[in-house]
Formats: structure tokens, sequence, C-alpha cells
């Protein structure tokens, strides 16, 4: 039975461990949880309206949207941890006809968008009460994915399928045909590793001699506790700007995300965040009274970027013991657990899938340094 070394359990990792044969592999997945993405997402899954020129990227996420009813039924997933209550998408009055001709356009290669439907003022109000009337675009495929409560059941179940957990920072060491991985308290020898570790790719492979082009970026939201009990079934919102408005089950409601690429490793969270976030909502919201004085807290996490902003997953040419899945940047929980299952698929049938239609060569984002 080979031995399988998974690096770093966000969305893609827990993926891969649910979706590995233990019949055949050994499995330890080694999470030190810090910086950790998946936990401090949104949640929003609708990539049909993104105006992104990348069609690599855009087949991607546009499978991994579709995948989620395969997803929801291999793992029991329930509402609570996924749920498609539509999107709404709010932008300029101006915008909306070649917004709705693009959603029409991108329907006709994924059904599973649904139903397409611009909103009145009145109806945008009624449908999203703690918005103000306005105009908005409305996709019933939209859905939310609650990265924590996704995590605690995936480790759940892969625990109780045998996978092992060592929750510490690996380090890698190449010896000969195997791996050696240590942590602070341990140290095991593998066949087979998987880095799934966000941005912190680059430290893991740069004393192996590879060079991999992904940065970090922080990302922080406010999470407020609210008393809008009804918020179960509200959609999740696409606000014009760089916020998103997230309502979850009881009155959970996540305003998010910042983008910032100086910030780098830093998981301190700001009042700047707080107050441009806050802002932007502002404009939005029916009141300036609906989310004030509600208890809120921050999550914060770190994202990874590529040059060119797209993610890149698979087996590196020239080690066939080495798989790799990076970059995902702000799409991660849409496109996670689709590589998740694509390296699964690899490993357990021992075979290459074809992904040019997702992604570049693998070769544009690691190098081996002569
Ligand atoms: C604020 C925010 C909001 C977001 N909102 C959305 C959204 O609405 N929709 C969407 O599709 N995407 C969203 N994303 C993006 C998405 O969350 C990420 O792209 C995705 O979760 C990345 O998953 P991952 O498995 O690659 O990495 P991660 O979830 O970051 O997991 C990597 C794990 O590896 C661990 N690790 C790293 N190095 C080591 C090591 N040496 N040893 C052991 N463990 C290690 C880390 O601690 C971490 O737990 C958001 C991201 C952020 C930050």
């Amino acid at each position: 039975m080979k031995k399988i070394a998974i690096i770093g359990g966000g969305i893609i990792g827990i993926t891969l461990a649910n979706y590995l044969n233990l019949e055949q592999f050994q499995v330890t997945l080694y999470d030190e949880g810090v910086g950790q993405a998946t936990s401090a997402s949104a949640g929003i899954i609708s990539p049909w309206t993104s105006k992104r020129r990348n069609q690599k990227w855009y087949q991607l996420a546009k499978d991994g949207a579709a995948f989620f009813p395969k997803l929801v039924r291999d793992f029991h997933l329930s509402t609570d941890i996924y749920a498609q209550t539509g999107a709404l998408i709010l932008r300029k009055e101006g915008e909306f006809d070649s917004l709705l001709t693009l959603a029409n356009e991108r329907k006709k290669e994924a059904p599973e968008l649904g139903t397409i439907q611009l909103l009145t003022k009145e109806k945008t109000h009624q449908v999203m009460p703690l918005l103000k009337p306005q105009v908005s675009l409305f996709l019933q495929g939209g859905a939310r994915l609650n990265g924590q409560a996704y995590l605690e059941k995936m480790t759940t179940l892969a625990k109780d399928k045998g996978v092992s957990f060592i929750p510490e920072r690996a380090k890698l060491q190449k010896e000969q045909e195997h791996w050696l991985v240590k942590t602070t308290s341990t140290a095991h020898v593998f066949d087979l590793i998987v880095i799934t570790a966000g941005p912190s790719i680059k430290n893991l492979l740069s004393p192996l001699g590879y060079f991999v082009d992904v940065r970090p970026q922080k990302g922080q939201l406010i999470e407020f506790q609210t008393n809008y009990l009804q918020s179960t079934t509200w959609p999740v919102v696409m606000l014009d700007g760089e916020a998103d408005l997230i309502p979850y089950q009881n009155g959970k409601i996540l305003l998010g995300a910042t983008h910032e690429n100086e910030a780098l490793w830093d998981l301190t969270p700001t009042k700047e965040a707080f107050t441009n976030l806050w802002q932007i909502s502002q404009k939005f919201l029916a009141s300036s009274e609906i989310l004030k004085g509600a208890p809120y807290q921050y999550r914060v996490g770190t994202r990874a970027y590529t040059s060119d902003f797209a993610p890149f997953f698979g087996k590196i040419p020239n080690d066939p013991s080495l798989f790799v899945a990076s970059g995902l940047g702000s799409s991660g929980l849409t496109i996670g657990p689709l590589i998740g299952y694509i390296l699964a698929q690899e490993l357990n049938n021992n075979r290459q899938i074809e992904t040019k239609q997702y992604q570049k060569e693998l070769e544009t984002y690691i190098k081996k340094q002569p």
C-alpha cells in the first residue's frame, strides 16, 4: 500500500483526502491551521457573470460550480454547509443590459445557472429585505458554501475513513525514491506527496530547488450576528464594488472581503478593513441601522495568487511522486472541490487526466532551478 502525505488541509486537501481510495493508499494529512483561506472565506459560488477574459479559468470555475451537486450527494452535505439560495448582482443601472446578455450567453453552456431574472427595485428589496430598493440581476443557481462547516464535516468523514491528521507545520525532504516529512514532533516517510498548502507551497518547494510563481494576499471579512433570523433563505449578494454580503443561518451575515496585496502573510484584523467594507455596504443597505450594533468578529485568511491570477494543479512533470495545487485566488471555494476530485482520480487510477481546458502547462508556474 502506498503512503501519501497531503500537506495543507484547506478545501483542496480535505476534498482530496475524502476522494482517495484508502484500499490503495495510507493517507496522512498535515495542516498547521494558520492563515487558512477556506475557513476565513465568504462562501459565494456564482462564477457565471465574471468578466475575466481567461477562458481556461472560466471553464474551471463553471465546471467547479457544476460539480457541487455531486459533492453534496457523495458526502451528504446538509444545507447548513451548501445551499443554492440564488445570487443577487448589484450594478449601476446602465450596466444591466450587458450583464444580462453575458448571463444568457453563459447559460447556454451552464444550465445549472438556472433562471436569470432582472428584478425591479421593489422585488430586489422583497427578495433581500436588507437591501434598499434597487434594480438587480438574480441568478437562481448561485449558492453559498460555508467553508468552516465544510471542513468540519469533511474532516470527520476522513477520520472515520482512516485518514491520519497531524496538526503541525510540515517540512519536506527528498530521500532518493522517498519523501521525508518532518514536523516538530514527527518524522514519516512517504511514497507520494501532494502539496495543497495555499501560498506556502513556495516555501515548501524552494529548499528543493523549485521556484513557484505564487504570492500571498490578505483577505479580511466581518461576520455579524444579527437578529434577522429569516437570513437562512436569503440569496448571496454581490455588491457593486469590492464587497459582498452573504447571509447564513440564524442571522449570521458576512460582509467581505478585502484584497490586500501589500499585507502578505499578516493576519491582524484592521479597523481600515472594517471601515472600507462598512462604507461600501452603506450604499446598498436599506438603512444605516441594518448592521449597526450587531456583535461582530473578523475573519482573516491568506489567498494564493499567481502572476496571471490563474490556479495550477497536477503532477510535476519531472517528479511523478509530487503533486501540487495552488493559486486559487478569490474563487477557490468554487473550484477547490473539483481540483481535489481530479487529483484523487489521477492518483486512484494512476492515470493523468487531461486538464488543458482548465489550465496552462504546470511549468508556467513551477520551475526547477538549474
Ligand atoms: C476573506 C476571503 C474570502 C473568500 N471568499 C470566497 C468566496 O466567496 N468564494 C470563493 O470561491 N472563494 C473565496 N475565497 C477564496 C478561497 O477561500 C480560497 O481560494 C481557497 O479556500 C483556497 O483553498 P486551499 O485549499 O488552496 O488553501 P487554504 O484553504 O488556504 O488551505 C491551505 C492550508 O495549508 C496549511 N499549510 C500551509 N503550509 C503548511 C505546512 N508547511 N504544513 C502544514 N500545513 C500547512 C495552512 O495552514 C492552511 O490550513 C475567499 C478567501 C478569503 C481569504
